[in-house]
C-alpha cells in the first residue's frame, strides 16, 4: 500500500537537505510539488521546486478545491496540489511532503494514516545561523522566519516522530529508519 510522508519543522531547519539524502537512499519515494505565491529564487525551476502561481491564481485554485492543504507562511502562501498528490499515489509509489506545521495540521486531519515527522534544530541560534548562511533571504525575511519558527518549535511534541537535525548524516540515518519502518508495516 502507498502511504504518505509528511516532514515538517521549521524553515531553515534542513527539511530539503534531508529529504534529498532520503530519496538517495530510498529512491521509489517521490516528492509532491507544491504550489507557492512566492518569486523563484536563483536557481529554482517553475513545475520542479514548485508551481509558482500568482495570489489570483492560487485564489482560483483554492476555489476549485485543488488543494489537500494550504497555508500562509512568512507573507506567501504555499499548498499541496491533489493532483500532484493523487498522481504519485495512483501509481503506487510512496510520496513525501514538505511542508510547514498548519500544512502538516491539516494533512492530520484529512490523511490521520500520514507518517508526520517533525525535524528539529539543535537550537534556535543554529535555525538563525542556517538562515542566514543560505543567503536566500533578506533581514526582514528571516526575522520573519525566525518569528513563525519560535511558534513551530513549540509544536513539536504534536508529532509521533521527531528528529533532531544536528549532524545530517545522523539525522538521515535517523529518518531513513522511521520510514523504512513505516513501508515495511504497510
Ligand atoms: P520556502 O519559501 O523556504 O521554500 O518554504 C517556506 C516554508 O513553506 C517551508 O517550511 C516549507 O516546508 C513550506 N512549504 C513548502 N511547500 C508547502 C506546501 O505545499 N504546503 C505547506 N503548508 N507548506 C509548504
Amino acid at each position: 500500500m502507498a502511504r504518505v510522508f509528511v516532514i515538517t519543522g521549521p524553515s531553515g531547519v534542513g527539511k530539503g537537505t534531508l529529504i534529498r539524502a532520503l530519496r538517495e537512499r530510498i529512491p521509489e519515494l517521490e516528492l509532491s510539488v507544491s504550489a507557492t505565491t512566492r518569486a523563484p529564487r536563483p536557481g529554482e525551476t517553475d513545475g520542479v521546486d514548485y508551481h509558482f502561481l500568482s495570489g489570483a491564481q492560487f485564489d482560483a485554485r483554492i476555489a476549485a478545491g485543488d488543494f489537500v492543504e494550504h497555508a500562509s507562511y512568512a507573507g506567501h502562501r504555499y499548498g499541496t496540489l491533489r493532483s500532484e498528490l493523487q498522481r504519485r499515489l495512483d501509481a503506487g509509489a510512496p510520496v513525501v511532503l514538505e511542508i510547514e506545521v498548519q500544512g502538516a495540521r491539516q494533512i492530520r486531519e484529512a490523511m490521520p494514516d500520514a507518517v508526520q515527522v517533525f525535524i528539529e534544530p539543535p537550537s534556535e541560534a543554529a535555525l538563525r545561523t542556517r538562515l542566514i548562511g543560505r543567503g536566500t533571504d533578506g533581514p526582514e525575511q528571516i526575522e520573519a522566519r525566525l518569528q513563525t519558527a519560535r511558534a513551530e518549535l513549540a509544536a513539536g511534541h504534536e508529532f509521533a516522530h521527531r528528529v533532531c537535525n544536528d549532524r545530517l548524516d545522523e539525522a538521515a540515518d535517523a529518518l531513513e529508519a522511521i520510514v523504512r519502518a513505516e513501508l515495511a508495516a504497510a
